[in-house]
């Protein structure tokens, strides 16, 4: 394992990517971050995990919709690092709605950014990975990449399709020392989630208290919210040497939603 690693992890100005850009950070990683957001409060995270963690920590908004802005992150993280060890797969939107109403742009936007950004990042990560015979490609997914949801059809499209682009990755890299893992979360109180609240409940007809205890705690055994700084834990432990022999595998970190 090459030492310090350098990652790159889309979409970390907020919620799951930033939670683990952190736990990279706090375990001596450089890190280049990727996300939209107020550029002074961006500036503020970037410098504070740089100077808190005595690790490089740059920026670059590059938007996961847009193959070339995405061509030109991965390009500034080498040459800034001199090399990308670790790919976090992370940028994601949702979009609640009945099939028969969802907007077009909707569905391709959220393809785009939680599926196709993935390959363009993969794409330009890999050669370096296996020629240096060491690389760790984290997507985080979801528990929609393995069971579905009502009114969430681009999403469950989207994440069933990056569990299946992670297994191949992880055929293509398993000679090589680069390993491919899918992380699949459940419910993580971010604004992703936060905002789906009141769209679920309108669709479904319920309040919005009834959301958070029946759709999304309900089938969450544990009957809490994942937190963020548990999906930074198990994305640090998957870029340990321990962690050489995983791959391929969609992880569940849901409270035991999907086990039943
Ligand atoms: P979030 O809204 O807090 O963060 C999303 C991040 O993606 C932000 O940094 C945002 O700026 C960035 N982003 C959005 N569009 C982008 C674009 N076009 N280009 C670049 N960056 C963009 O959401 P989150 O809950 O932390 O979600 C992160 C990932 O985790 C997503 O892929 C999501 O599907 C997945 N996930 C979330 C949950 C959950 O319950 N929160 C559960 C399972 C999986």
């Amino acid at each position: 394992m090459p030492a310090p690693l350098n990652a790159v992890v889309t979409g970390s100005t907020s919620g799951i990517g930033l939670g683990i850009a952190a736990a990279f950070a706090e375990n001596g990683m450089n890190v280049m971050l990727n996300g939209f957001g107020d550029a002074d409060e961006i500036e503020a995270t970037r410098a504070g995990l740089e100077k808190k963690h005595d690790v490089a920590v740059r920026y670059n908004g590059a938007d996961m919709t847009k193959p070339e802005e995405i061509r030109a992150l991965m390009s500034e993280a080498e040459t800034a690092f001199g090399q990308v060890d670790v790919l976090v797969n992370n940028a994601g939107i949702q979009h609640v709605s009945k099939i028969e109403e969802f907007p077009e742009e909707k569905f391709d936007a959220i393809i785009a950014i939680n599926l196709v950004s993935a390959f363009h990042t993969t794409k330009a990560a890999m050669a370096g990975m296996k020629q240096r015979g060491f690389g760790r490609i984290i997507n985080v997914a979801s528990a929609h990449g393995l069971v579905a949801s009502p009114f969430k059809s681009a999403y469950v499209a989207a994440k069933h399709g990056i569990v299946g682009m992670t297994k191949t990755v992880a055929l293509e890299g398993a000679e090589f020392g680069v390993t491919a893992n899918a992380i699949c979360p459940g419910y993580v109180k971010t604004p992703l989630v936060e905002k789906q609240i009141p769209d679920t409940a309108r669709e479904r007809g319920i309040s919005e208290e009834d959301v958070i205890k029946n759709v999304m705690l309900g089938p969450q055994p544990t009957k809490r919210f994942v937190e963020v700084a548990e999906v930074g834990a198990l994305a640090c432990f998957l870029c340990t040497d321990g962690a050489a022999s995983i791959t391929g595998a969609a992880l569940q970190i849901d409270g035991g939603w999907v086990a039943h």
